[in-house]
């Protein structure tokens, strides 16, 4: 067996933080003395975090964590990994912890009001059930990476359009029980809060989100397809552990694939799902103006002269010259 001395820890509660500088401050001090890496945003609403460590740092963590008025119900889904999952540490103070940017009037806290909690037994109940609808409360990418079966997919970029996406498809989800997920939860817990301000009536939402659903022994991820993309370098994680269909889709042929690579333009970056043949094939641009980038690290990677560039090229029914005109 693989030896997994590290872990990454999810995580995210919502309570009152009075002052998220200072608290920022202090606890990247704390992060940085455990010799934890990972991403934690602070806001005076609560707190977000990915980070990773080995095993006796994030028991320390949990437990100072657990230990502290604050945090004392915060939950932690915990995943073994080989070893850091971040390069660097931050912890940020933010204005919000999912970026939703309500109008007043419509902001929503969701130690106040917030959707109906189903266990991951209950949610697989529920999602198979006729009176009901399942919305992937995710950005587009993220579904399209893996998702329930059978789960609404909102055109959406960001989690701010969630709103607007909502407004705009009412007829698709009126008159059901609504059900929501997202990764950890934490944008759900919000949203699921919203919709009940919006006028939906019965709203739920799956407790701990995928990531924990896909841990839990007796529904073991069933009904979830494909995998579920996560912030960190992992890119993503399985959470179907009785079967494994693959629902993404290479970028270029569209052919059944779950590779990620990021577009060799530096100035991209985009994050693009290709088979090894189609990186070749393609030198890693998601676009022609990618493809022929001064800075393309796919030919800096390579040592690809003009002309086996030109030759690519050619394949693709491309030049050089097209783009110089
Ligand atoms: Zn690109």
């Amino acid at each position: 067996m693989e030896n997994k001395d590290y872990r990454v820890l999810l995580y995210y509660h919502y309570v009152d933080i009075e002052d998220p500088e200072t608290f920022a401050d202090e606890h990247l001090q704390f992060c940085k003395e455990l010799g934890l890496k990972g991403r934690i945003l602070v806001a005076k609403e609560g707190i977000n975090g990915t980070v990773s460590g080995t095993v006796e740092a994030t028991n320390k963590y949990m437990e100072a964590m657990r230990n502290s008025e604050l945090f004392k119900d915060i939950m932690f889904k915990v995943d073994e990994h080989d070893g850091h999952a971040f390069k660097k540490m931050h912890v940020r103070p933010r204005k919000e912890l999912v970026t939703l940017r309500l109008p007043e009037e419509e902001d929503t806290n969701p130690q106040e009001l917030t959707g109906e909690f189903l266990s991951p037994k209950e949610w697989y109940e529920a999602m198979q059930r006729e009176d009901t609808v399942v919305v992937d409360t995710r950005n587009d990418y993220e579904y399209d990476l893996g998702h329930f079966r059978g789960a609404i997919r909102p055109d959406v970029k960001t989690f701010r359009e969630m709103p607007e996406w909502v407004r705009k498809n009412k007829h698709l989800i009126e008159g059901k029980k609504v059900l929501m997920y997202c990764t950890g939860g934490i944008r759900c817990e919000k949203f699921t809060g919203w919709m009940i301000k919006e006028g939906f009536e019965d709203v739920a939402q799956l407790h701990g989100g995928i990531v924990t659903y896909g841990k839990d022994p007796e529904v073991q991820g069933e009904l979830w397809d494909g995998k579920c993309y996560v912030f960190d370098e992992r890119i993503s994680v399985d959470i179907n552990q009785k079967e494994h269909v693959v629902v993404a889709k290479d970028y270029f042929d569209g052919q059944p694939c779950e590779r990620y690579v990021n577009c060799a333009n530096p100035e991209c970056n985009k994050q693009i799902i290709c088979s090894e043949e189609n990186e070749h094939k393609y030198m890693r641009g998601c676009t022609h103006e990618c493809r022929v980038h001064p800075r393309n690290l796919y030919i800096q990677e390579h040592n690809l002269t003009t002309e086996e560039v030109q030759a690519r090229l050619e394949a693709l029914g491309e030049t050089l010259e097209k783009q110089e005109a």
